[in-house]
């Protein structure tokens, strides 16, 4: 298995292959130009989703109380 046309390996003989050897951040497919650094507004839209999900968890699972405590914006690093 070394014909493997994926393979970023030598550009220069690969017809039809411009310097867009990207790959789909999300799902591994080659990246579309109007997408990037997706390959699909499916892709795009599903990442941006998550992201914004992930992120609004994270914040709100932080643990408000501790903003009770005397250390506003001096905590330990955590693990
Ligand atoms: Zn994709």
């Amino acid at each position: 298995m070394t014909d493997d046309p994926t393979e970023p390996t030598s550009g220069d003989n690969l017809p039809g292959v411009r310097a867009t050897a990207a790959k789909c951040v999300r799902c591994g497919e080659p990246v579309q130009a109007r997408y990037r650094p997706f390959c699909s507004r499916r892709c795009a839209d599903i990442d941006l989703g998550s992201w914004f999900t992930g992120r609004y968890r994270v914040a709100t699972d932080e643990g408000p109380e501790n903003q009770d405590g005397p250390e506003g914006g001096t905590e330990p690093e955590k693990p």
